[in-house]
């Protein structure tokens, strides 16, 4: 498949509403890829270049990029960093931009969807001190190659966001159609190996492979995550459950193979060489290869939690870790066996999976108790917060570990009253004493692959938190408009509130009363934050409570 075609079909695609005919679409055209070219299109309609599973970055900001199509449109960066702002998007201005460029400099030559792909890979591998300049040559090459249409597209790959509106539940449900197999077998084979890329030419060899994926050690899988819920509701509707402490520090994937251990963070980042002692006392731990999952927590002297933020600072550290090291005591707690010598365990049961995970692990395990009443559950529970930790897990023992997935099958109990994680998409200029810095942030729920604002946040920051929360955002703004910016979506915000109140103001449909910071979730992507969907569960939850207790989640009850 040439570039062109794949830039042509996005183009139908980003035109197109409705599911099913974006599912047709990218389905009617798979059976004719090469194995080589399927699982590159597959990423790339998914606006990604790389496997889910894999840490590689291109490495290119905004700013590389208009360099570089500046260069290649003769135009200097400034107008480059206009059009944006006009358009709003980093893909229909370098389009625009393109299209202004003399004829003559064209379709030099044209680019395969492969050829495409192995320069985006050589633009990931560049390292070292001339990496910037090397990047910035493969990208010149790209764009000097390419139609003002490609050109639109190639910018938004590189940028990660495609703008296409379509799912991954829509392009798993394409691999079904397209090759005939059942769409609940490549959702499940996509759990195991987190690269739908791959899971395509599985199905493309029928139902057989796709049932017996197995994991790959070194290749993450992506996390099981738990929903809100109450003690009473849960052993109300399911009978006993399976009680861990919830622990308030940061979760890893810990993969050992032979001698080798290594970790990954809960976006799939590794963070083997941030996390030394972790990977070496797992390793001490662990008979034979596993994959499991645990949180990592930081205990003070007196061996109680230190709180979640000195976690992070640990897993965000590059250099002087032997220092760091020796100020933090990093333990983890284990509370999941995902695999264990060659055998997938994901679609075995929670109790067959701690029954393994208990025979292997000699030390670090997270305690467990399964319990059947309301008070025997709230006293654990007690217990945790009288020992600094955060909460409870209530986990279905009979449930399978689905990756990625949020469900009943794990719930969290916690005090605090709800708050929500949130993407960051915009922000604005503060005033007076706060001028300087971003005052106010724009916060979005997604929607099948869309952000949708649902207000600002102001309140909450203190001068420093504004401070490092304009250094943390300056690099993403990629548009400007008066005293407000455009940001490229990168940076989730933990947010409380009052209420949900339904609002036409904002695209979602809804908007916060009382809006107030808690903190940024650095462990979260954008898309793990709120849906559209559990907002207006939770605002009808609300109102069908009453009184002063309306936005309260009393955990017992
Ligand atoms: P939340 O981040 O509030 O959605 O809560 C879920 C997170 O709690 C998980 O992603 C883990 O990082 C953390 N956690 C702490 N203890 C446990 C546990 N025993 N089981 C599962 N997750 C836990």
């Amino acid at each position: 498949m040439e570039f062109a075609e794949f830039a042509l079909v996005c183009e139908r695609l980003e035109a197109l509403a409705g599911r099913l005919e974006m599912r047709d679409l990218v389905a009617s055209l798979l059976p004719g890829l090469g194995e080589a070219e399927l699982p590159v299109f597959i990423r790339f309609v998914q606006g990604r270049v790389f496997p889910d599973w894999s840490s590689e970055k291109l490495g290119i900001g905004p700013n590389l990029l208009y360099e570089a199509v500046a260069y290649v449109a003769g135009r200097k960066r400034a107008d480059v960093v206009r059009l944006v702002n006009e358009t709003g998007d980093a893909g229909l201005a370098v389009e625009r931009l393109l299209e202004r460029r003399q004829q003559s400099s064209f379709f030099s030559d044209s680019m395969s969807l492969a050829e495409v792909h192995a320069l985006l890979v050589r633009v990931a591998s560049s390292a070292g001190p001339q990496s910037q300049q090397a990047k910035m040559r493969l990208l010149r090459q790209g764009f000097g190659a390419m139609t003002p249409l490609e050109a639109r597209y190639f910018a938004r790959l590189v940028l990660a966001e495609l703008r296409i509106g379509i799912g991954e539940g829509t392009v798993r449900d394409a691999i079904a159609v397209a090759f005939g197999v059942d769409p609940a077998l490549v959702e499940h084979a996509q759990q195991a190996k987190n690269d739908l890329g791959e899971v395509a030419l599985l199905a493309r060899e029928g139902p057989a492979s796709l049932e017996a994926v197995s994991i790959v050690p070194f290749r993450p899988v992506r996390l099981m995550l738990a929903q809100q819920g109450t003690i009473a509701q849960q052993l109300a509707d399911f009978g006993p459950v399976a009680v861990e402490y919830k622990y308030d520090g940061s979760r890893i994937q810990f993969h050992r193979l032979g001698k080798v251990g290594r970790c990954w963070s809960r976006r799939l980042e590794e963070v083997t060489h941030a996390l030394p002692e972790v990977v070496e006392s797992l390793l001490a731990a662990t008979h034979g290869d596993v994959i499991l999952d645990a949180e990592v927590v930081a205990v003070g002297p007196d061996g109680r939690p230190l709180p979640f933020q000195t976690v992070l600072r640990r897993f965000r550290r590059k250099h002087g870790v032997a220092e760091a090291r020796e100020a933090i005591t990093l333990v983890p707690r284990v509370f999941d066996c995902l695999w264990a010598d060659g055998e997938t365990l994901l679609d075995r049961p929670l109790a067959e999976r701690r029954a393994r995970l208990e025979a292997l692990l000699i030390d670090h395990l997270a305690p467990q108790q399964v319990l059947g009443d309301v008070e025997s559950v709230q006293a654990v529970y007690e217990q945790a917060l009288t020992d600094g930790h955060e909460g409870v897990m209530l986990k279905l023992p009979g449930s399978p570990y689905t990756p990625g997935a949020r469900g009943r099958a794990w719930i969290k109990i916690k005090p605090e009253a709800e708050t929500l994680d949130l993407a960051v998409i915009g922000a604005g200029w503060g005033e007076g004493r706060r001028a300087g810095a971003f005052g106010t942030y724009e916060l979005a729920v997604q929607d099948r692959g869309r952000l949708l604002p649902v207000g600002r946040v102001a309140t909450g920051m203190t001068d420093e938190d504004l401070a490092s929360l304009h250094a943390l955002v300056q690099d993403l703004v990629i548009a400007e408009s008066g005293a407000s910016v455009t940001l490229e979506p990168g940076v989730v915000f933990e947010v409380g509130y009052s209420e949900i109140q339904a609002s036409p103001t904002y695209a979602s449909g809804y908007a916060l009363r009382f809006p107030r910071f808690v903190r940024v979730r650095e462990d979260k992507g954008v898309d793990e934050v709120e849906t559209l969907e559990s907002l207006e569960e939770r605002y009808l939850a609300q109102t069908t409570r009453t009184g002063a207790d309306a936005h309260r989640d009393d955990p017992t009850s």
